[in-house]
């Protein structure tokens, strides 16, 4: 049996981009200011090749290594491949961080913002950053806690003069995701930050309505992981 179209990577794609701009329309909003992050996480370079032959452009990962050994060579192939990094980030992996990717959206402690100035000035490369909010409060999540989130963007942003363009945030997987996008974009709108990174597979819809301009789309994507 030949295979469905909407069942290909290229098809999904389409269908997510098309929901991404409906979404936008509908809160009066420019489709143009959402970026789709193809968030291609432990699939292979043969998974993700249709995927930037379909176009897309801007791929997430969520390890350092992983990204490492995957796609230098898929850049040799693709011109114009924007990677971010949308997982925790170690302070040891900080420079492969820098040279590897364009955005970080995980910077969420003082420790790493301080590593990563140190880093960028060694490598020569200015990743744009994003800070991580820890909207739910959960102990076992990475981000700075909603009241924490000002003195962590003073510091990395004012102080050490980072390129901070954003804020994200992964709220609880049993709670109404809206009231987690709407404080983030509040946060932001406090702090006078203009990129909100928000919404995944099951709520990017819900996320563009609150504002997002980079929503993280995996499974609707590449399928299910492994
Ligand atoms: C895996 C991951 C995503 C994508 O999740 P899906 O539900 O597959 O769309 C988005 N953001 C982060 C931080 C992730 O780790």
């Amino acid at each position: 049996m030949p295979e469905m179209p909407a069942d290909t990577p290229a098809a999904r794609l389409s269908a997510v981009r098309d929901r991404v701009a409906a979404a936008a329309r509908e809160a009066g909003r420019d489709p143009a200011a959402v970026t789709l992050v193809a968030v291609s996480k432990t699939f292979d370079a043969d998974h993700i090749r249709p995927v930037l032959e379909a176009g897309q452009r801007v791929f997430g990962e969520n390890r350092v290594q992983e990204a490492k050994a995957k796609w230098p060579g898929l850049k040799a192939d693709f011109a114009n491949v924007e990677l971010h990094l949308i997982g925790p980030l170690q302070s040891n992996k900080a420079r492969e961080a820098v040279e590897l990717f364009d955005v970080i959206h995980t910077v969420d402690r003082p420790k790493i913002a301080h590593t990563l100035a140190a880093e960028m000035a060694r490598v020569g490369r200015r990743p744009r950053l994003f800070v991580e909010v820890n909207t739910g409060e959960e102990p076992q999540k990475a981000g700075a806690l909603p009241r924490e989130a000002a003195e962590l963007v003073r510091l990395a942003r004012d102080e050490l003069g980072l390129p901070v363009v954003g804020l994200m945030c992964i709220p609880p997987v049993d709670e109404e995701p809206a009231l987690h996008f709407a404080l983030l974009a509040k946060l932001a709108k406090e702090l006078g930050i203009a990129e909100l990174s928000m919404g995944m597979s099951a709520d990017y819809e819900t996320a563009v309505n609150l504002g997002a301009t980079c929503v993280r789309v995996g499974s609707a994507i590449f399928g299910h992981r492994g």
